[in-house]
């Protein structure tokens, strides 16, 4: 198959959707790959490392889109890229069509067969292409949330570890899912006090085996939130309930009793988010501060790491696109029902159900 790789375009968006190695990978397998060239110069992987893996370097995305049978992208098409899709080509990157009805159509229009990383299931349940980048989110949020407490980031002036003599910093995280489980490793790591909250207790359990003495585990509930957080210097929110808006774990008169100068780290600020008081910020301007409180609520946090993202995303997506590559998406489906529940729009059609009705097709 002639496998495609066009530079990402959405802005600010520097992660790429295959490596040189994942084009090593479809290489040595017999595909044709075509890079466009510096597709991921900005994170150092240069068109040399491509030409190495055997990879055809080209100018264009335009001749990226004319000549390949499938296109490999992180971000969901933006509308020049949606107008180069054409009948039967398959286009294999997140989509997050739900609320995003232009794409939707654009793509319903261009026949092509779009197959959406973050409806993939897996074998072990969840969402195997979605799960590296709670992970990165995860672990950032330490590190964001540590930096925000320094006092030239209107933090409180705090070493999360302490020092000998001095207690460290108590790090507050609300959900255990892939998220908060990533954020709690970092901050055991940093040295910190750690609480972990969630309304699964099974999930609570697996991490107290694991971890035992070094974290607290507490169900989470009204309660439970309200101590903790007043005590916290950082606070992570990691819920997630499928389907749905994040629920408002932490209420405005909550954030007002908290430490001044304590740092919130809304992660799943792109569900809504879980503190009453959050609203969506951008790298550029990662941070506002409301009664006191710094409030961390970047909504795309992968993609200040990009480097390490790219590579976590490509251990994640790569086995399917080998699989797409060498048997054609209709054979690679039959054979795998996870990788179905990828595809989203087939030729015309809008074939996840979930899509369909918030939107309002036929399915
Ligand atoms: P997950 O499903 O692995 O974990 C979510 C956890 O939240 C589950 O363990 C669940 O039991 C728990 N939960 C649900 N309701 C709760 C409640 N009331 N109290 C405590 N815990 C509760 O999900 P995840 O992969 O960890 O993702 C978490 C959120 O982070 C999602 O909204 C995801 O979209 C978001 N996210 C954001 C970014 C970003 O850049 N901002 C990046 C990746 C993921």
């Amino acid at each position: 198959m002639i496998v495609g790789l066009p530079k990402e375009v959405k802005n600010h968006e520097y992660r790429v959707g295959l490596t040189p190695s994942s084009v090593r990978e479809l290489s040595t397998r017999g595909h044709q790959v075509l890079v466009q060239k510096n597709a991921g110069a900005e994170i150092g992987l240069s068109d040399a490392q491509y030409v190495a893996a055997g990879a055809i370097l080209l100018d264009t995305a335009q001749e990226i889109f004319a000549r390949s049978e499938m296109i490999v992208k992180v971000k969901e098409p933006q509308p020049a890229e949606c107008a180069m899709l054409r009948d039967g080509q398959i286009l294999y990157t997140y989509l997050h069509l739900a609320p995003d009805p232009e794409q939707t159509a654009a793509l319903v229009k261009s026949g092509a067969v779009c197959i959406a990383y973050e409806t993939i299931t897996g074998s072990n349940g969840g969402l195997p292409l979605l799960a590296p980048m709670s992970e990165v989110a995860g672990r950032m949020a330490i590190q964001a949330g540590a930096a925000h407490l320094e006092k030239s980031k209107g933090g409180m002036g705090l070493l999360l570890g302490g020092v000998p003599g001095v207690a460290p910093g108590h790090v507050v995280i609300i959900g255990a899912g892939v998220v908060g489980s990533n954020a709690m490793q970092m901050a055991i790591g940093a040295g910190a006090r750690v609480t972990i909250l969630d309304k699964s207790v099974d999930r609570l359990r697996q991490l107290d085996l694991i971890y035992g003495n070094r974290i607290s585990t507490l169900y989470s509930n009204v309660q439970s939130i309200e101590e903790s957080v007043l005590s916290a210097d950082l606070v992570i929110g990691g819920v997630l309930v499928p389907g749905a808006a994040a629920p408002k774990l932490v209420s405005r008169d909550l954030i007002s009793r908290m430490k001044k100068g304590a740092v919130v780290v809304d992660v799943a600020i792109d569900q809504g988010g879980c503190f009453a008081t959050s609203h969506a910020t951008t790298h550029a301007e990662p941070t506002f501060i409301l009664d006191g409180v710094v409030h961390y609520c970047v909504a795309n946090m992968p993609g200040a790491v990009a480097r390490t993202s790219t590579f976590a995303l490509n251990n994640a997506t790569i086995g399917h696109a080998v699989a797409l590559a060498d048997k054609g998406w209709q054979a690679a489906m039959r054979e795998d029902a996870h990788l179905k529940n990828g595809l989203n729009v087939c030729q015309g059609k809008l074939t996840y159900q979930a899509v369909a009705e918030a939107l309002g097709y036929a399915y």
